[in-house]
């Protein structure tokens, strides 16, 4: 079995910090030296929903080691998935009902477009 690679980042509070990273995370390019160890973040690649130029929705896998949050909707050492706008931290069963609802969502914007399909005389396009 292969040693967990590490990575050292520079904080403000406790000098250089070496810490397990998980192969999962997308890297620490943006980490600034001010930054408190507390505030340690992995982020795995943004998923986007993007229509029409506008960002709808974003999540990524996220996990704060040093976080001694209690919450965790509010991120913390467990791995979670950060979902925008909801500003929540959603464990895989939150997760699987966000999609559910999205689906949901989706079947009745069909149900919309099919009504104003019909409002405009079958001209949808
Ligand atoms: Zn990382």
């Amino acid at each position: 079995m292969s040693e967990q690679p590490t990575i050292t980042l520079a904080t403000e509070d406790h000098g250089p910090v070496t810490l397990p990273e998980p192969s999962w995370c997308a890297g620490h390019a943006d980490h600034r030296p001010d930054t408190a160890r507390v505030d340690i973040a992995h982020c795995g690649p943004a998923v986007d929903c993007t229509f029409l130029g506008i960002e709808v929705f974003t999540a990524e896998l996220v996990q704060s080691p040093y976080s001694a949050s209690t919450i965790p909707e509010l991120g913390g050492p467990t791995p979670g998935v950060s979902v925008w706008p909801l500003g929540r931290t959603l464990n895989p069963v939150q997760l699987y009902g966000l999609a559910a609802a999205l689906d949901s969502y989706a079947d009745q914007l069909r149900t919309l477009a099919d009504q104003l399909t019909t409002i405009l005389g079958g001209e949808g396009q």
